[in-house]
């Protein structure tokens, strides 16, 4: 069965080199296929990284600040850039140079001088590759109606974002979010628009966070996870303010409701390592604010410090 893609000119090539001449060589060669974006330095690649996910990385090995091996390894570190392509570009062929890009996580080298035609072709090659495997992976760990992560990505992926930050010792927060009266909302319009609205409330929750580290889960029938890893109680506070001045604005009806719209209570917990917290505890700190949020009336927001 095949699988439908996206197109390779929607892919987001990034290449980092310091030398002008080859970022614009090369530049020329790939904006004919892909979308391409040129960085000069590893400080502004690592950067644009945190901003937008590219699908697949040229990088020079000799970089002027940080190296390209240590840029490959720090990516490669994380799990959401664990499926990008990265491919040096190097000019030295010896042994140590090729063994040092295969263990820094390269998934390929080429050579200086370039190609076009391998450049392209190898560029396609591990694109599609690449696009394959995430597409697997959506059919895997997606929920079909909202298209947000499902339960299994939670178990199997998150508890290592989770990790991740816990080396770094940076904040991890959480928030649940819960539809307010749903069961009077199914009762009063009925399952199908039932299941449309939860549809809508996804993509709220979806347009609602910006970074590509931040994660959407649907955790159960109308209760949705956010996970933000490295945001702190400010950043938490503005993603809740977000959602609900958006539902506020799209105004979904619900004559049963208080509100005579469809709204959310969201429970938020913000973890910054003050003590050793296991990731259950974590959803459990969430759920109990969630539950103070439904307690204080529902359509509001309640935050805590797990610690
Ligand atoms: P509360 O404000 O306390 O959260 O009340 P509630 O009615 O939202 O909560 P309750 O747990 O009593 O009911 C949840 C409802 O969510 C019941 C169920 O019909 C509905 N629901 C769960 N999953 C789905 C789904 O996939 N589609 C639809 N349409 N409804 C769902
Ligand atoms: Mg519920
Ligand atoms: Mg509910």
């Amino acid at each position: 069965m095949p699988l439908s893609l996206k197109p390779l000119s929607q892919c987001k090539v990034f290449i980092v080199d310091d030398d002008e001449m080859v970022r614009l060589s090369l530049g020329v060669i790939l904006e004919e296929h892909f979308s391409v974006d040129a960085y000069s330095t590893g400080q502004a690649v690592l950067e644009a990284c945190d901003e937008v996910l590219p699908d697949f990385i040229l990088l020079d090995i000799n970089l002027p600040d940080i190296s390209g091996l240590d840029i490959c390894r720090r990516l490669k570190a994380k799990a959401i850039f664990e499926n990008i392509p990265i491919i040096f570009i190097t000019s030295t062929y010896d042994t140590g140079c090729q063994n040092a890009c295969w263990e820094a996580g390269a998934t390929d080298f080429i050579g200086k001088p370039i190609t076009a035609s391998t450049l392209i072709h190898r560029t396609k090659n591990h694109l599609e590759n690449k696009l394959r495997l995430e597409k697997l992976i959506e059919l895997t760990y997606k929920d079909s109606l909202t298209d947000l992560f499902n339960r299994h990505y939670l178990d199997l992926e998150v508890a290592n974002v989770f990790k991740q930050t816990s080396r770094e010792k940076k904040p991890f927060s959480l928030l649940m979010l819960d539809l307010d009266f749903f069961k009077l909302y199914n009762d009063q319009y009925g399952h199908p628009q039932g299941d449309a609205c939860l549809k809508i409330i996804a993509d709220v929750i979806e347009r609602s966070i910006q970074r590509p580290q931040d994660i959407a889960i649907r955790y159960g029938g109308e209760e949705f996870l956010i996970v933000l890893p490295y945001t702190d109680f400010e950043g938490v506070k503005f993603i809740c303010d977000r959602i609900s001045t958006e539902l506020e604005t799209i105004n979904i009806p619900h004559v049963k409701s208080v509100w005579s719209r469809v709204t959310v209570s969201i429970g938020g917990v913000i973890y910054e390592h003050q003590n050793k917290v296991s990731f259950d505890e974590l959803i459990n700190c969430a759920d109990k604010a969630l539950y103070a949020a439904k307690s204080d009336g529902r359509n509001c927001f309640r935050l805590s410090f797990c610690d």
